[in-house]
């Protein structure tokens, strides 16, 4: 499953929470990228970690050498990794997580790792 379908599906079970994976004190809510653990798993988890997310959807990285870096479709003043952009949307611009699905639709994907560079050494 896409990314932005899980945030799509998970849309369909919970409103909108800031700064957490899932609402602590209101049930039913979740984030963009927690609304995509409940479209894609139909659970929730206590202490889940973006890393835990990177494995099911490797856009979502933190590894600098296959981080997947774009710059904020709102302000164009942030340029970080995806799963950050994802957070800044949802909490600092208040994004609906299906706007934010969408924009992650629109992104090109290439998940092939970074080809290693070598520096010639004289034999
Ligand atoms: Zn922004």
């Amino acid at each position: 499953m896409r990314l932005s379908d899980a945030i799509r599906e998970g849309c369909r079970y919970t409103t909108k929470a800031r700064e957490m994976f899932f609402g602590d004190d209101v049930p039913n809510t979740a984030c963009a990228l927690g609304a995509a653990v409940l479209g894609y798993n139909h659970i929730t988890y206590d202490n889940i970690t973006t890393l835990d997310l990177a494995r099911v959807w490797p856009e979502l990285t933190l590894e600098p050498e296959r981080a997947m870096v774009t710059t904020c479709p709102d302000c164009g003043e942030l340029t970080v990794m995806l799963c950050l952009i994802s957070d800044h949307l949802n909490d600092r611009h208040d994004w609906p997580r299906e706007a934010i699905a969408d924009f992650i639709e629109t992104l090109s994907i290439d998940l092939t790792p970074a080809p290693v560079v070598r520096e010639a050494v004289p034999a």
